[in-house]
């Protein structure tokens, strides 16, 4: 039945900002009353309000509820906080009856290798488009949300030929809220802030969220950067949800600040040299058809000027390399129901919501109308990887088995998920003249995931050399780069697990590799005369030792090697349990510490070694269970914060007390024997601790305890009178003549000979370095130090920023990871030259004893994302070893 029929004049007055709209305004809709519009189920219009994930789960579930022909839900994953994630596929009704023989049939083309072009061409031509829409990853993003219920009412309700038309040949998949935790923050904080009116200001409360924003989720990741490693479960349900479906088009649906208008594709440069040429030419098509759709409506827009299509690790990139096309649509903020821009206009929450589904529209309406094309591209792209896998000059990738077995099998897991085809060796092989042992890990590329397993494995992704030379003319000019994000993600670097790249197909027996990140440890020699011993140096060991210390088990870790009566040589760190320091029950715990941690554990009749210390020498300490205390809130970076507590409690399953700055001036800090600083990002540590709570640091160290500095943090150990760390942080480093900064008002004359003198002189005396995007930078490990126990000679850290600082002299204290010099810094990515020079041979990692206490510094974030894992066990020492290496009074 007609309920509202949108003429063109209606139409028009979408170029008005409005309030709220009970239906989605668009041309020529017919709506069926049948059809329960949000306000029905909810109670308010839409737009009216920002539904919570609750209100928008109920929404969906009524749909699914009463038109199960047309619309179906899915679960796909569960939030940190426990709340569901799901998505919800709508189509026509002879669709979405045929549902399972649809996303059998796309398995089916996402798999050449078993099928032929006849049978491809048969399949193309019964199946419909799709088109995946994805809302509101960024909790504070929310009008995506709010649009996915409008364009799920509008595909159900809507009666006319168009719609009907669209869904003949088009599945419209939509997750309508991609965080549900970061989204539900926001909610409730924003409307604690409301009073009798909805302030557009934007110095007014509720347009200035409290620290953690709702951006991220949980654990405070931002998960648009966590396709690449898929720490987050939110992000490996999605991965594993997509590749059940392949859509053919992937949007991910964002917004941006308050006075940026409507950005949709195509992307701004550099492209990622995987994607290939006719994805960028459907993502020009989708471009156009948006545009032409926002001119009808009167809405503005830009494309290309910002949000790259290089790093692989959003939302709108991973399913590029699966062959489909992906994009993000940024709407303009309106960051709670309205918001006063710059020009003046109020820009209202419904104005977003309404912007997003045209936008939804319109992308729907060009798969529809390139259905087949899509299709075809999609079979395609994934045929053309296996023969450029079966072709080039990388055909296969070889993991040596070796020093982290733990590393590697989480490894190997992750690029299961990601749909590329892993194999763990069987027997010895030989391949490109090497030879290798049972238990390597094996990625031939002759597979439909060509491109994502060079993206993900290669230790660059070259940029486009234009796009270079153009960045360095902006520097050259004194204008910062238009790199978005880090230019190195390679996971064996990030990993620290050494690869090879071999110009043949490796042909040996293998296991595939599951989804399993942590394989069942083992214990030989169970029932011992001694006790046991766990090598150190991968995270099971380290996953051994934080259940252990939580079970009550006393642990000793040596600070060096040590070669054991039977034969076996153990690294620095390795954990040393006697039978006669434990109860009774210690046997069975072992057992079962070691297949949950994944430690090879060795039980040993003897404490006698034949080289290194004995169990009782000085040089090996007793692991203490330390409590750890974390700060979070202003001015700490949510991300640093996040990261640091993720790696600790869900890798290690250690908890971390969270204490807020402000707790610090004059709280108790004895309870504690560990204090992680993350970075902080707004605002300094400085102001926030004052005085007294710098005394209060001090004195926790001087009393004991080990003080954990992450990046920037390392800024406050150099603070104060008398700073708890002695080194210092560097300016850029200048060519060219010292200016004169006198308070006279005239000064001596100059002559200033060429342009790139003037630019140099525009610079002021005490600039920092120039900003690093982000590369991978090799660092080289002192093998000396307690700190690096277990952890290799070389590691690659992510380098991100313009933080440079002195080494400590040998009078204060240690450098224990310093970067590589000039020639050997870059591991992976890309870094201006200046940059690379300056930071060669600087600290990565400085410890120094204050007191009873320990200060440690890492300069760059070792929980970058919590996905350079190779350098989580120097962290993990600075924790419990730092702990051991400390002198409280017990
Ligand atoms: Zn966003």
């Amino acid at each position: 039945m007609t309920l509202i029929k949108i003429s063109a004049l209606a139409m028009a007055m979408g170029l008005c900002s409005v309030a709220s709209q009970a239906v989605p305004v668009f041309p020529d809709s017919d709506y069926n009353q049948a059809v329960a519009s949000v306000e029905q189920v909810l109670g308010y219009p839409l737009a009216s309000r920002i539904s919570e994930p609750a209100a928008i789960k109920q929404y969906f579930e009524q749909l699914a509820q009463a038109h199960p022909n047309r619309i179906k839900l899915v679960p796909y994953a569960q939030s940190w906080q426990g709340r569901p994630l799901f998505y919800v596929v709508i189509g026509s009704e002879q669709n979405i009856g045929r549902l399972a023989d649809i996303q059998q049939q796309m398995q089916q083309l996402a798999n050449p290798q078993r099928i032929d072009d006849r049978q491809a061409k048969q399949i193309i031509d019964q199946l419909p488009a799709s088109v995946w829409i994805a809302n509101t990853l960024h909790g504070n993003e929310i009008s995506p949300a709010e649009s996915s219920m409008a364009l799920a009412y509008h595909l159900l309700a809507d009666q006319s030929p168009q719609t009907a038309k669209l869904l003949e040949n088009t599945l419209v998949y939509i997750d309508p809220l991609q965080n549900p935790d970061g989204h539900s923050r926001f909610v409730s904080r924003y409307y604690a802030t409301v009073g009798l009116a909805h302030s557009p200001d934007r110095l007014s409360a509720e347009h200035n969220e409290p620290w953690p924003n709702g951006r991220t989720n949980h654990y405070l990741f931002d998960m648009n950067r966590d396709w690449i490693s898929l720490t987050q479960p939110e992000t490996r349900g999605r991965v594993k949800a997509l590749q059940q479906v392949y859509p053919l088009v992937f949007v991910d649906s964002h917004e941006m600040g308050g006075d940026m208008g409507y950005y949709f594709s195509p992307e701004a440069e550099p492209y990622n040299p995987h994607i290939q040429a006719n994805q960028r030419q459907s993502l020009q098509w989708l471009g156009e058809n948006n545009a032409r759709w926002f001119d009808k409506f009167g809405y503005d827009y830009f494309t290309r000027e910002i949000f790259d299509a290089f790093y692989p690790g959003y939302g709108a990139s991973w399913p590029l390399y699966q062959g489909s096309i992906a994009m993000t649509y940024e709407m303009a903020s309106a960051r709670g129901h309205q918001y006063r821009k710059a020009d003046g206009e109020i820009l209202t929450f419904a104005d977003g919501v309404q912007r997003n589904f045209v936008a939804f529209m319109s992308t729907i309406e060009t798969a529809s109308q390139r259905a087949p094309e899509l299709l075809n591209n999609f079979y395609q792209y994934r045929k053309d990887a296996i023969a450029q896998g079966s072709s080039g000059s990388v055909r296969s990738y070889i993991f040596p088995a070796g020093r982290d077995s733990a590393g590697l099998s989480k490894l190997g897991a992750i690029l299961t998920e990601h749909g590329i085809t892993v194999g763990k060796t069987t027997e010895a092989f030989k391949a490109c003249g090497e030879s290798y042992q049972a238990g390597s890990y094996v990625i031939n590329t002759n597979q439909p995931t060509y491109h994502l397993i060079r993206t993900l494995l290669d230790d660059t992704v070259p940029m486009d050399k234009e796009f270079i030379v153009k960045q360095e003319q902006r520097r050259a000019n004194n204008l910062p780069d238009q790199i978005y994000d880090v230019t190195a993600w390679s996971l064996p670097l990030m990993y620290n697990l050494p690869v090879v790249s071999c110009n043949r197909a490796v042909n040996v027996a293998t296991t595939a590799v599951t989804t399993e990140r942590v394989l069942a440890g083992s214990v030989s020699n169970p029932q011992p005369g001694y006790g046991y011993i766990v090598p150190w140096g991968d995270m099971a060991a380290a996953r051994f030792a934080s259940a252990a210390l939580q079970q009550g088990i006393k642990l000793k870790s040596s600070d060096l090697p040590f070669t054991h009566q039977n034969g076996k040589r153990y690294p620095a760190g390795s954990l040393i349990i006697s039978k006669a320091d434990n109860g009774a029950e210690l046997m069975t715990q072992v057992q079962q510490l070691a297949t949950h941690s994944g430690a090879s554990v060795t039980g040993v009749d003897s404490s006698w070694v034949t080289d290194g210390p004995n169990f009782g020498s000085f040089n090996v300490k007793t692991l203490h269970k330390p409590n750890i205390a974390m700060l979070w809130d202003e001015p700490t970076n949510p991300l640093s914060a996040g990261s640091a507590r993720f790696v600790l409690e869900r890798n290690l399953n250690y908890p971390v007390t969270a204490i807020r700055p402000a707790q610090l001036r004059g709280a108790d800090l004895s309870h504690y024997q560990v204090l992680v600083l993350p970075a902080s990002s707004r605002g300094s540590y400085q102001q926030a601790l004052g005085n007294t709570g710098l005394a209060n640091l001090r004195s926790f160290v001087e009393r004991g305890g080990v003080l954990i500095a992450l990046g920037n943090a390392t800024d406050l150990l150099l603070a104060g009178d008398t700073p708890l760390l002695s080194s210092k942080r560097e300016y850029k480093v200048r060519d060219g003549d010292e200016k004169k900064a006198g308070k006279e008002m005239k000064v001596a004359g100059s002559v200033i000979k060429t342009p790139e003198d003037y630019q140099q002189w525009l610079v002021p005396e005490k600039a920092d370095p120039d900003w690093v995007p982000g590369f991978l930078a090799r660092a080289d490990v002192d093998q000396q130090h307690w700190l690096t126990a277990g952890v290799p000679e070389t590691v690659n850290s992510i380098y991100v920023g313009n933080q440079v600082y002195q080494p400590l002299t040998i009078a204060d204290g240690r450098n224990v990871v310093s970067f590589a010099p000039a020639e050997q810094l870059l591991a992976g990515g890309f870094v201006w030259d200046e940059n690379r020079q300056q930071i060669a041979h600087k600290p990565l990692v400085m410890v120094q004893g204050v007191g009873r206490g320990q200060v440690i510094s890492f300069t760059q974030e070792p929980n970058f994302r919590a996905y350079v894992d190779g350098m989580h066990l120097l962290y993990i020492n600075a924790v419990f070893r730092g702990a051991a290496h400390a002198n409280p009074l017990r």
